[in-house]
């Protein structure tokens, strides 16, 4: 597939900056973070202008398919479905009075119940993960569940609550004191979660992935969160399943919990239910874990909770996952780049791989070095492909490719990992004649 195009057009009002890389740099260096700007110009110095479907159009006119976006476009971009419901309600109402009643935020809620396992009916919109998360640690305080438990490596956002419960030092370190109170223990260890709990009766509110994404997409053992829920059960303590990452679709099934038929006190959505056009999150309780915040409904609030623009986004992910059978094809696209990827990384870099693993379309190719991800990011980006680090993990390359790939750009994204591949290789895999281990 060709990905040399007309450059995008430029944004409304663009002084001429919009398509100036030194221009750009040095505003990201006055005007934003200099860290950042130096890994915009370490992944080639691209301008993004434009995006559509999988792919993203830069200002030269690069076509770059996008199977990184941290896991919030299993729609791709701008997809017609959601772009649709987003217009109209952009040109009906697109914030609330939050004084009347309003429909999108009801449907929208709705919507999201039909699709989480049953007994979760009741939902608090906001506006990204980590609010999901800090809304839930509230949640779980209303019952006297004040400990929080979550797993080292875990990643949920860095607001200081969910920031408590990001199991990462690097992170944290800054911005101490955080949350009092918070435990740690090892992801997929049931046994160890019902220890901690059992030293903490009817206080624990247990935060855990279904699958650890930013840890560098950590499977558990078969079984582990109906143990986590028994666990939970038996020691009083509140359960919330973190499915920002994972949920509606990403895993090849609505959820992660609907692989092992669990049903937490409270579900955090995130990333994909923006359907890739606004910024939104949820969480989804039971009835009775929800009840303290129906007492008073100013309790937990926020300006943008439920607006009707990222509803309406809400909506539209919602619908077309479910008219396009996006869970099901993610399940079996997944499948499929899974063991094509996995044979190219493995067939170039021999023994650096340490692991190739993925549910869905959640894909992690771990090596052996450390340098060998960020080098291939980089050169997937060359060979146009988008990929993502780690947050938590530096040993692995992830990969969240849309569910709405078509045939050719599956070719697509297969023949440019293998040439990324087989150009990093060459500087890391001792040749036959005993050449560079790292050049
Ligand atoms: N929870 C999980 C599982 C996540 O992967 C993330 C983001 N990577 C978050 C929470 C935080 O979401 P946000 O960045 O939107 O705050």
């Amino acid at each position: 597939m060709n990905t040399a195009s007309v450059p995008a057009a430029p944004p409304a009002g663009d002084d001429g900056r919009a398509y100036d890389r030194s221009a750009l740099g040095a505003l990201y260096r006055t005007r934003l973070n200099k860290g950042r700007a130096v890994l915009g110009e370490m992944f080639g110095g691209h301008v993004e202008l434009e995006s559509r479907g999988a792919w993203v159009i830069t200002a030269e006119g690069r076509r770059i398919l996008n199977c990184g976006g941290y896991g919030v476009l299993l729609l791709g971009s701008r997809h017609p479905t959601v772009v649709r419901l987003v217009e109209e309600q952009l040109h009906r109402n697109p914030v609330a009075t939050r004084v009347l009643l309003e429909p999108q935020a009801a449907l929208a809620a709705d919507a999201l119940v039909e699709v989480v396992p049953a007994g979760l009916e009741r939902v608090h919109f906001a506006g990204s993960g980590a609010e999901a998360v800090e809304t839930a640690i509230k949640m779980a305080r209303t019952h006297g569940r004040d400990h929080l438990v979550a797993t080292y490596d875990g990643y949920h956002g860095k607001t200081m609550g969910a920031l408590s419960l990001t199991g990462k030092d690097v992170f944290q370190a800054p911005f101490r004191p955080l949350l009092p109170d918070v435990h740690h223990v090892p992801f997929g260890d049931a046994e160890a979660l019902d220890e901690l709990l059992a030293t903490i009766p009817g206080r624990g509110c247990v935060v855990v992935e279904p699958v650890q994404g930013e840890a560098g997409v950590v499977l558990p053992p078969d079984g582990y969160l109906r143990a986590v829920q028994r666990a939970c059960t038996r020691h009083g303590a509140f359960f919330v399943l973190d499915e920002v990452q994972t949920g509606l679709g990403r895993l090849g099934t609505w959820f992660g919990a609907d692989r092992e038929g669990v049903t937490p006190d409270a579900l955090l959505v995130g990333k994909g239910l923006s359907g890739g056009v606004i910024p939104v999150s949820a969480v989804v309780a039971t009835p009775r874990a929800f009840s303290v915040f129906d007492r008073d409904p100013y309790l937990h609030t926020s300006t943008f909770s439920g607006v009707p623009i990222a509803m309406a986004a809400a909506r539209g992910a919602i619908t077309a996952i479910k008219e396009e059978g996006l869970v099901e094809r993610s399940r079996d696209l997944g499948a499929q780049l899974l063991r094509t990827l996995g044979d190219t990384v493995r067939e170039h870099f021999g023994d650096a791989v340490r692991d190739v693993r993925g549910r869905g379309l959640l894909l992690g190719f771990e090596f052996r070095e450390p340098g060998i991800p960020g080098d291939l990011l980089i050169e997937l980006v060359s060979q146009g492909v988008i990929a993502n680090h780690s947050l938590n993990s530096h040993l692995v390359l992830r990969l969240t490719p849309p569910a709405v790939l078509d045939a050719a750009e599956v070719s697509f994204l297969c023949e440019a990992f293998d040439r990324a591949c087989r150009a990093q290789a060459a500087r890391y895999v001792p040749t036959s004649e005993g050449g560079p281990v790292h050049a």
